[in-house]
């Protein structure tokens, strides 16, 4: 075993473009299942890649000669080999910050009473409406690069902090920018986030189904349409109404669902095929079997929960026990979860969410991937990305159980 220094936060892991290599001397590969709950966890194999794509995965001793011929060595010097993770669920693209929102529900004051003084998330909507494009991009590009580090290939932004026409193409236009500054994005317009101070809600509702969603769906500025389903958000009727149009538009479906409330949000997203229900912390058990039945990907955020303070009753184990495929995603958002640490919300989700290590494991890779309607992230099967990171331990568990700390201590294709 060498002496790799893991990544600080700061230091730009090297974006390699080596058309074909071969990795070696893996304690183990970890290959999520794709029909599982958990990885698999080779030992002594070899995995090859080629232009950008994993071309062969499998003994080492079996490695043929048409694959190591003409290809450079990746030596793996003893440690775990893991697939680039996904984050299928962030709001990184804002302006300002909501430290004083932290510090007065530290106080114990309530969600009305720091509304009432002026915090909430229309402090980041005024932020974020006052903030420069550049200062928009300048600072997701910070928090992109941050990524790296944490071991993340692949991340999901959505807007929804714009509240206007004008706004939300903003934010879905820096999501673009950022996409050719050469980051796997997804983005998703998220414009029914929270209800706008300065227009009428069903005006506003009008505005997204008429306007938003036709423009964005021909400028392809998103893959997918987002509603926060909650009392005080939007109603369930209005979201079926914008998610009826995003589909009429060719726009995916993923919802912000039962969060503080269990108001239907999972039964909806069941009913109109959403890829992904977000949240759930008060899920009904008639919810939990129609994600299962639907295939709708349940996605944690105990990032969100834990800042909050609040509790889960291990909603990640009643949803995997009744059949639910999970992600665990960082939520990333100045209000409730200022984080892009994904290997801690994977040791968050097994400890407060009930989820075991391997379960962890695939909900920050594959699990997050079918979130976003992939199969070609977060896996290292024949034809996946080739896009991978290396531990500082044998086990690839150690990533769950390192607590968030810098563990990984290489990357390959991101
Ligand atoms: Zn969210």
């Amino acid at each position: 075993v060498g002496s790799r220094a893991p990544l600080a936060d700061d230091e730009q892991p090297t974006s390699d473009l080596r058309p074909r290599v071969v990795v070696k001397n893996a304690a183990e590969i970890c290959v999520p299942q794709p029909d599982g709950r958990g990885v698999d966890r080779l030992k002594k194999h070899a995995l090859a890649i080629a232009d950008g794509a994993v071309t062969w995965l499998g003994p080492e001793s079996a490695l043929p000669a048409s694959e190591s011929e003409g290809s450079e060595v990746f030596d793996a010097e003893g440690y775990a080999v893991l697939p680039a993770l996904v984050d299928c669920h962030t709001h990184l693209v804002y302006g300002g910050d909501r430290v004083l929102d932290f510090v007065r529900r530290a106080k114990g004051m309530s969600y009305t009473e720091i509304a009432a003084e002026g915090g909430g998330i229309h402090t980041t909507v005024r932020a974020t409406r006052s903030a420069s494009d550049e200062d928009l991009f300048e600072t997701a590009h910070e928090r992109l690069l941050l990524r790296r580090a944490h071991g993340i290939a692949t991340t999901e932004i959505k807007s929804g902090y714009g509240l206007s026409i004008k706004d939300e193409l903003r934010m879905l236009e820096v999501i673009e920018a950022l996409r050719h500054a050469g980051f796997d994005l997804e983005s998703t317009l998220l414009a029914a986030h929270t209800v706008p101070k300065d227009i009428e809600r069903d005006a506003y509702v009008g505005q997204i189904i008429d306007v938003l969603i036709p423009s964005v769906a021909e400028r392809r500025l998103a893959r997918f349409v987002d509603v926060f389903v909650e009392k005080g958000a939007y109603t369930l009727e209005e979201a079926r109404r914008i998610f009826e149009a995003g589909k009429k538009h060719g726009l995916l479906s993923r919802i912000h669902a039962d969060q503080l409330t269990a108001g239907g949000g999972a039964e909806l997203a069941a009913s109109i095929g959403a890829v992904s229900a977000d949240h759930l912390e008060h899920i009904s058990d008639q919810g939990i079997d129609d994600l299962a039945r639907a295939h709708v990907v349940g996605t944690l955020l105990p990032g969100a929960l834990t800042y909050l303070g609040e509790e889960s009753q291990r909603l990640g184990r009643r949803l995997v026990d009744r059949g639910v495929e999970i992600a665990v995603a960082t939520d990333e958002n100045p209000g409730t979860s200022p984080t892009s640490n994904l290997p801690l919300m994977a040791t968050l989700a097994c400890a407060r969410m009930g989820l075991d290590a391997d379960e962890a494991l695939r909900a920050i890779t594959l699990g997050a991937a079918h979130a976003l309607g992939r199969d070609d992230i977060g896996t290292l099967k024949v034809g996946a990305k080739g896009a991978f990171l290396l531990i500082e331990h044998a086990d690839s568990r150690a990533l769950v159980a390192s607590y968030g700390e810098p563990i990984i201590c290489d990357t390959y294709g991101f």
